[in-house]
């Protein structure tokens, strides 16, 4: 049954797309290229849809760029996205999807983690309508337990905090329609968290269940202090839930307040005034860190304001290999265009 938070959408069936994009944000994974070279040249070969796969070497300090340059060199569909330096899993993603001609998108990880085959039941899905066919990871083989209990522990927070719509287990490997993608591009913020950001756009959305597989080679991107940082800007960046409790914690410091206050009237009133240091302390103490605490969640609001009003642009890109201009428009808008032209032509 679908949950109360779940819109009704009526289902619109429609063919393939006529282009597919391939997504895949990278930094450091020069060991990885040659095997997601050939997994990802074996799964374009029997497509039923024109493939395109869309690099982005997020500033690596290895040989990445050198392995993506040469791909592109040899597969015309192969097209790379250099940025001037590392922005981070996010802003590389957004930059990809910026630069996809498809009309359906699929971000996918260097690693090989989510298997491409999943692809296929994403495009069924695609086809039956849904707008968005995100990866839901049933089992993570391979990974420590450490990274699955915080994975585990992450996305059921973040679905109190952000969105009780997010899906749990769900991360970015996922597709994403071309009108979808269009609502996404228009939300520029610094501070990303796709998921939520997709969650945010809405149209019908459904999961594709599958089991993670564990890295090609190479060794994770996210260790756990760039998790827990990942989680503070999805937290911070999607709600305003920690404001909130906030100000809750400062009504159950005022409600302690009048109680001490209350007990030290009745102590005056009763001739006992000198004991009462201890507490005294005590309260001054966690309200002085209380205060503190408060005032640097505060402060981050504030920072992610000021770093959104200098307007910078998310990310910039030193070179680009097959690529022709970012603005390059979908097949499906260049006939449409075209279809506008002729009936223009004929009015
Ligand atoms: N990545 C990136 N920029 C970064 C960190 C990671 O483009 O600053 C890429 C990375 O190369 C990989 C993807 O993002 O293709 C996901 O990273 P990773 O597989 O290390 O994360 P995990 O799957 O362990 O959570
Ligand atoms: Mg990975």
């Amino acid at each position: 049954m679908p949950s109360p938070e779940e819109v009704l959408h009526i289902l619109r069936p429609r063919c393939h797309p006529i282009r597919l994009s391939l997504v895949v944000p990278m930094c450091n994974e020069e060991a990885a290229i040659p095997i997601l070279r050939a997994a990802v040249t074996s799964f374009m070969r029997d497509l039923p849809v024109e493939p395109e796969v869309i690099l982005v070497n997020d500033g690596s300090a290895d040989a990445t760029l050198v392995k993506v340059a040469e791909w592109a060199a040899d597969d015309p569909r192969v097209k790379v996205i250099h940025l001037s330096r590392n922005f981070g899993h996010q802003i590389a993603a957004t930059a990809g999807l910026d630069y996809a001609t498809g009309d359906a998108i699929v971000l996918i990880d260097a690693d090989l983690q989510d298997p491409l085959c999943v692809i296929h039941e994403m495009l069924e899905c695609y086809r039956q309508g849904y707008d968005v066919v995100y990866g839901q990871r049933e089992a993570r083989e391979g990974e420590p337990a450490f990274k699955r209990i915080s994975a585990w522990a992450f996305y059921r927070l973040m679905r109190t905090i952000v969105d009780r719509r997010l899906p749990v287990d769900a991360g970015d490997f996922r597709l994403i329609s071309r009108e979808c993608l269009d609502g996404l591009r228009q939300m520029r913020e610094q501070h990303r968290f796709l998921r939520g950001m997709v969650t945010w756009v809405g149209y019908p959305q459904c999961a594709v269940k599958y089991r993670r597989n564990p890295r090609v080679t190479g060794s994770t991107k996210y260790p756990v202090h760039k998790m827990l940082s990942f989680a503070w800007t999805a937290a911070t960046s999607f709600s305003i839930l920690p404001l909130q409790i906030i100000i809750v914690l400062g009504m159950i410091a005022g409600l302690c307040g009048i109680e001490e206050a209350i007990r030290a009237v009745a102590a005056l009133l009763a001739g006992r005034t000198v004991p009462g240091w201890t507490s005294l302390m005590v309260v001054t103490s966690i309200l002085g860190s209380a205060v503190l605490i408060s005032i640097g969640i505060v402060g981050q609001y504030v920072g992610k304001i000021y770093e959104e009003s200098k307007g910078r642009p998310l990310y910039l890109v030193a070179r680009t290999f097959n690529i022709a201009s970012p603005a390059e428009p979908s097949p499906r808008d260049r006939a449409a265009r075209a279809a506008g032209e002729t009936r223009e032509s004929q009015g």
